[in-house]
């Protein structure tokens, strides 16, 4: 009889992935299914980067490559970190995988052991918990609560440390509150880290280019330069190009972490395919224009979400720096004694709700450890973003 390792356990298809295949069920008998649980840009890939990689295919780049990435595609993101982020680095400190999730994967599978705690702030994208068990290591995971802008602060850091903290792993902006860690935010964090060498931090900057904070982006191994050896900056195509089916992420780090990362991805998937790295060289050297025209336009959707989700009644949200999501706070909604009566009395409940009687398809938020929350992508047109507050109006009213 079949029976899955222990490894698994605990371990399921995320949450996400499942909201999104039941919409898309729903949606094979009912057309207005909309649904604001992806997380991907709804924009396509910019024509000049689909060119580049018909052009690999029609000059027979379609072999096996380097292992981490071809020598071209390492040099781009050479560029593209000192262009971006003033940061310098060797080849040997650049490593190429099949999107940031791969990358990610091969930093917690090559450097923990059983008993490593990685410290997570929550809300977070919960595979980095589920990546973390799988890789046998220990989630330590601190709440970050709205008062404090979803941020960690130096004293919670202080406070989480232990011997056997391994990593730090922030993500700014966040998946999936759209919080942004300023310079000023990492320099604080920073002044705790230089009292703990043997701790490494490890940045998801996925999001860099969805960002309407006016301060610039901040990454910490350009602000805290002294502890760039010890950090590893991953970052990918797959957001700032509306690249998510290339699947191409990479990372930067010290030789050794490269090296080690480079032994997990030799056993398991090998390099990263051909014609979506040449695409990704075209995405990173070539115009940049269209990261600003959907940074503007994904501007203008968070205003019309976050300003529509405000108007319903007891739903409060906040207005997010960064990425392309709303995280509602349903809370006040949700202790109404109307909806305890009628059996919504937690937020994948109300989601489930939204689902099938409004048919709109969201996100709760425990499942980034935020419950109470609801996660609304606005990688959406104005019309779905407009007709699904619509729905969630009347929906919220017919509960009260
Ligand atoms: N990091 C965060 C916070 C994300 O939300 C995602 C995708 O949803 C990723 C990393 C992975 O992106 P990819 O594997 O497409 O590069």
């Amino acid at each position: 009889e079949f029976s899955r390792s222990a490894k698994l356990n605990g371990i399921g298809i995320s949450e996400i992935i499942r909201i999104g295949t039941e919409a898309r069920k729903l949606a094979t008998s009912h057309d207005d299914v909309i649904s604001l649980s992806a997380g991907e840009p709804d924009f396509s890939t910019p024509d000049n980067v689909k060119l580049a990689g018909i052009n690999a295919i029609l000059t027979n780049q379609t072999r096996y490559t380097a292992l981490d990435g071809t020598a071209a595609l390492k040099a781009a993101i050479r560029r593209k970190f000192q262009r971006e982020n003033g940061l310098d680095y060797a080849e040997n400190e650049i490593s190429v995988g099949a999107g940031a999730k791969q990358v990610l994967f091969n930093i917690l599978m090559a450097t923990l052991d059983p008993g490593d705690e990685v410290i997570v702030p929550t809300p977070c994208w919960t595979t980095y918990l589920d990546m973390i068990r799988l890789a046998g290591g220990t989630a330590t995971v601190v709440p970050c609560s709205e008062e404090t802008g979803f941020r960690l602060s130096p004293e919670q850091l202080a406070a989480t440390l232990t011997p056997r903290t391994r990593w730090l792993l922030l993500n700014s902006p966040s998946n999936p509150t759209g919080a942004v860690y300023r310079a000023s935010h990492l320099a604080a964090l920073g002044e705790v880290l230089r009292a703990v060498p043997r701790v490494g931090i490890i940045s998801d900057d996925i999001y860099e280019h969805v960002l309407y904070d006016p301060a610039p982006f901040a990454t910490m191994a350009a602000t805290c330069p002294d502890l760039k050896p010890r950090v590893v900056t991953v970052n990918g195509v797959s957001k700032a190009y509306s690249m998510t089916g290339w699947r191409v992420g990479y990372a930067a780090a010290a030789p050794e972490v490269i090296t080690a990362m480079a032994i997990v991805q030799s056993q398991s998937s090998s390099n990263p395919c051909s014609i979506s790295q040449a695409a990704a060289i075209e995405a990173l050297d070539g115009p940049q224009d269209a990261i600003t025209s959907r940074r503007n336009a994904f501007r203008s959707r968070r205003d019309r979400i976050v300003t529509g989700l405000n108007t319903l009644p007891h739903v409060h949200c906040t207005m997010p720096d960064g990425a392309f999501y709303a995280f509602a706070d349903m809370r006040a909604l949700l202790a109404r004694p109307e909806l305890k009566r009628k059996g919504i009395i937690d937020d994948a409940a109300l989601c489930r709700y939204f689902l099938h009687e409004c048919h709109v398809a969201i996100v709760p938020g425990f499942c980034f450890g935020g419950p109470g929350y609801l996660r609304l992508s606005y990688a959406a047109s104005d019309k779905m973003i407009d007709d699904a507050l619509e729905r969630m109006k009347t929906g919220v009213n017919r509960l009260l």
